[in-house]
């Protein structure tokens, strides 16, 4: 398998470089600086001519929304499956993901992490069964992070909205704001390297639970976008989760 990475000087990047190498998978590294941990290198600029004259798997991205809905361009003109690992994007840029999913096979996940899978069954489950508790989350990630709240922790409070009555997100609070119900508050924090840790707290009827998953480095995400890098290659164009590759083991 030949996986084009984007973003391949980067924290993520770098991270799926040296597992790919690991697995024995084939990479061409874009990157606007250079890197010597791929098989071939190219400038972002020349991507869609790399791409046309060697063409690969799969495109496994992690950099900033801008750039990565114009590496889907190029994936669309050369017909490369799309894994997007970037978060952040606005509403014009999700627009252009669902119209390059009608030409080609994409696979946008806010988080490469199993265990968030799992984590995103069971806070439904608890949601469900615990209906009039307080809910709150809280995400803490390195202080590199451009975007807040995670696109994890809003996957998450999306779950949470479509399983209980709560949907007034709250995001920190200050002075005198007491708890209304339906409110969900929502914490963010930033600090040192802490690659991705995401908690769930309902309390109520006195008692407390707490759904915690932490990433315990960027190897797990970088596991789960070159397995669906693999899971994506062949299939139909339309738009896929990262749910359906681990439910598919
Ligand atoms: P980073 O800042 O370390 O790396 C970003 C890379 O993108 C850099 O190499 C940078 O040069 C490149 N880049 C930025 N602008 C560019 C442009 N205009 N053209 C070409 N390249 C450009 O960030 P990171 O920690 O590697 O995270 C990248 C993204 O992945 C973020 O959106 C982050 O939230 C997301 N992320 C997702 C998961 C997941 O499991 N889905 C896990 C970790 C991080």
């Amino acid at each position: 398998m030949t996986v084009v990475v984007t973003g391949a000087s980067g924290r993520m990047g770098r991270t799926v470089l040296d597992l790919a190498a690991e697995r024995g998978v084939k990479t061409i590294a874009v990157s606007r600086s250079e890197t010597a941990d791929a098989d071939t290198a190219c400038h972002p600029e020349d991507l869609p001519a790399v791409l046309s004259e060697q063409p690969a798997d799969a495109l496994v991205d992690f950099t900033v929304p801008a750039a990565s809905v114009e590496f889907l361009e190029a994936c669309v003109d050369t017909g490369t499956p799309a894994v997007i690992g970037t978060t952040g994007f606005d509403e014009a840029e999700l627009a252009r993901i669902d119209r390059a999913s009608e030409r080609i096979p994409v696979l946008r996940a806010a988080n490469f992490a199993r265990g968030v899978q799992a984590l995103l069954a069971l806070v439904r489950e608890a949601a469900d069964s615990l209906p009039g508790y307080d809910v709150e989350l809280t995400e803490t990630h390195h202080n590199g992070k451009r975007d807040a709240p995670s696109g994890t922790a809003t996957t998450l409070l999306d779950a949470i909205e479509e399983t209980t009555d709560a949907t007034e997100r709250v995001h920190g609070r200050e002075g005198r704001q007491p708890r209304s119900d339906g409110e969900i508050g929502v914490h963010v924090r930033r600090a040192g390297s802490v690659h991705g840790e995401h908690e769930v707290l309902f309390a109520g009827n006195d008692e407390v639970l707490t759904l915690t998953h932490r990433a315990e480095s960027r190897r797990v995400f970088a596991a789960g976008a070159l397995d669906a890098a693999a899971w994506l290659h062949g299939r139909d164009a339309g738009q896929y989760t990262f749910s359906e590759v681990v439910e598919d083991r």
